[in-house]
């Protein structure tokens, strides 16, 4: 019953981690932060589909600085090229961050609290190989990847 497949669904939250439900990295659309917001950058983010893109700085793409709303693009006209970094330093988005291990219930309740974006990066303690420990991003997580958790019927 549909129902039953719910109630598990919630109770499993407490069992699974960020990392049995994030996107990788390697499958986010995101932006460089160096990009120009021109006809072609803009026509890219309105394909792409999402509402939340975080933005990279330089070359490594595990390097987000920025998360730009594209609502924050209503002001913006691509025949003016404006620089990414105009709008992201306009609307200052915050990043929230919440390691790999933590369990979806305590994510949920995050999502939950006023005025948080319902996106997060994720990172985890790369404590292999010789050097210091380093944190490390693997992806993002939403609050549809958690509500898909509870509602996924099999
Ligand atoms: P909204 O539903 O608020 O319009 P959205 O459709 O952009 O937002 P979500 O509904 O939050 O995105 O997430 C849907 C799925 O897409 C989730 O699996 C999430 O991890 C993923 N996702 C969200 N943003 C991105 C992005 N920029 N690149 C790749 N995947 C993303
Ligand atoms: P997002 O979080 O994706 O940026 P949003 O903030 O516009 O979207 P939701 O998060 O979907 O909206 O909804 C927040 C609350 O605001 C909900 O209670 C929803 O019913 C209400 N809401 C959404 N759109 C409107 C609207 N046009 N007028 C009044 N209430 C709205």
């Amino acid at each position: 019953k549909e129902e039953l497949n719910i109630i598990q669904g919630a109770l499993e939250l407490r069992t699974k981690v960020v990392e049995d439900v994030l996107t990788p990295l390697g499958d986010c659309f995101m932006l460089r932060s160096g990009a120009v917001l021109d006809f072609s950058t803009v026509s890219e983010i309105l394909r792409s589909g999402y509402t939340r893109i975080p933005v990279y700085e330089g070359d490594d793409r595990a390097n987000i600085v920025d998360i730009l709303f594209v609502k924050d693009l209503a002001f913006v006209d691509p025949d003016d090229c404006t620089p990414l970094q105009t709008v992201t330093r306009f609307y200052h988005r915050p990043l929230h961050c919440v390691f790999n291990d933590t369990r979806l219930d305590a994510v949920l309740e995050e999502f939950k609290k006023a005025g948080k974006s319902h996106l997060a990066i994720v990172q985890r303690v790369n404590n292999e190989g010789e050097g210091d420990p380093f944190y490390e991003v693997m992806g993002i997580v939403t609050l549809e990847d958690i509500i898909e958790e509870i509602i996924k019927s099999e």
